[in-house]
């Protein structure tokens, strides 16, 4: 399918920031998009490359009221060589293969949608910032389209890529966050869509995060559905918790999402000797960890933080102190590993990084 481009007049371009230092995060697009949509039937049609803007959509649009919605969320880095570069991208689509099956909606062709990605990119390239810790934003979304009032799996979708600069996520430093261990709200249910990267998994978290940002958290770290007692994930990131000399995170049961930072934590350390497993972890047994000295670092994972140290933990009403309040050793290696690959300032022995050229 070849992709049409209509690239925006000039006059009809945006002014890029002037300066990247003050930029933040998924407020600032870029003056491109790609769409294409899908009719079954019919499959993916109209692969094509726009000036950003509204998209127009009848208020029935099932997506907007059945939650058939799923999303990406990567970057692209330059590099210390000048040029561009994204990280581990076709993990992020064959991810999004993985949450369309979850919710009944189509598979997109991932060379396609890497073709898709690296157009938008190279025709908005002045975009993607360069100082250190900058990077370019990238959101892929799949939405049902169907004007129907009713449950089912809808027969229309678009799927669109917006992108846009974001800046260094840690201006002054990596400093470790406080964290509400939640033990009321649940996240996801193993059986439910807690692995499938959608609307809802968020929608059902944003209260629990708001009570705890009203009482000085910064994240909330969510427990199992059922007995409230292993750890799952902490915010919208991947949690790992290192007791003794053992890398611990949740098992992929269903109700955790499959990141891909969370998967290059465990295989980076692992070249290193330094043992990971995925295995459940109750609750009390960081506690226990966190009283006898045992627990040495917690950290949360994703891609928009690389590693977000954890600094201290709340469990029913009690305060947990985790490495000093400092950013433990492991974490810090760990964010330079990761953070040196993308922005080629290390060997990348794994073949994560993939330059975007024509
Ligand atoms: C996206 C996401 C992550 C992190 O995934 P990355 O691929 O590492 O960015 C973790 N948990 C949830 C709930 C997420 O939505």
């Amino acid at each position: 399918m070849e992709i049409q481009v209509n690239p925006a007049a000039p006059d009809r371009r945006k002014p890029k920031p002037a300066d990247e230092s003050n930029l933040g995060f998924g407020d600032l697009f870029t003056d491109h998009m790609f769409l294409m949509n899908y009719e079954k039937g019919r499959g993916w049609y109209d692969p094509r490359i726009v000036p950003y803007g509204n998209l127009e959509f009848d208020p029935a649009a099932m997506g907007l009221h059945y939650g058939q919605e799923i999303f990406e969320g990567l970057k692209a880095y330059r590099g210390r060589d000048g040029r561009l570069y994204l990280f581990r991208a076709t993990d992020n689509f064959k991810r999004m293969n993985r949450s369309a099956a979850r919710i009944c909606m189509p598979d997109l062709d991932i060379p396609l949608a890497m073709e898709a990605l690296q157009r938008l990119i190279l025709l908005d390239r002045d975009w993607v910032p360069g100082s250190p810790g900058t990077s370019l934003y990238i959101r892929p979304t799949m939405i049902a389209t169907d004007p129907f009032l009713g449950v089912r799996p809808s027969h229309r979708y678009i799927f669109y890529i917006i992108i846009g600069p974001v800046g260094a996520y840690y201006k002054e430093g990596l400093n470790p966050v406080k964290i509400y261990v939640e033990d009321k709200y649940i996240r996801a249910a193993v059986g439910g869509i807690g692995e499938a990267k959608t609307a809802g998994n968020y929608a059902a978290s944003i209260l629990a995060a708001e009570e705890a940002h009203a009482k000085g958290y910064t994240q909330v770290l969510w427990l199992d559905a059922v007995e409230r007692k292993y750890v799952e994930e902490v915010g919208t990131m991947n949690i790992f918790f290192v007791i003794n000399d053992e890398v611990i995170t949740a098992p992929l049961n269903g109700s955790i999402l499959p990141g891909i930072t969370r998967d290059s934590v465990i295989r980076i350390p692992g070249d290193w000797g330094v043992k990971v497993s995925e295995r459940p972890l109750a609750i009390d047994e960081v506690t226990a960890a966190a009283e006898d000295g045992s627990l040495k670092e917690a950290f949360g994972a994703g891609t928009a933080a690389v590693i977000s140290p954890v600094g201290q933990l709340t469990y029913k009403g009690r305060d947990y102190s985790v490495a000093g309040g400092r950013m433990g050793d492991l974490s810090q290696r760990l964010y330079d590993e990761i953070v040196g690959i993308q922005y080629v300032e290390k060997e990348d022995p794994y073949g994560w990084r993939i330059p975007v050229e024509e």
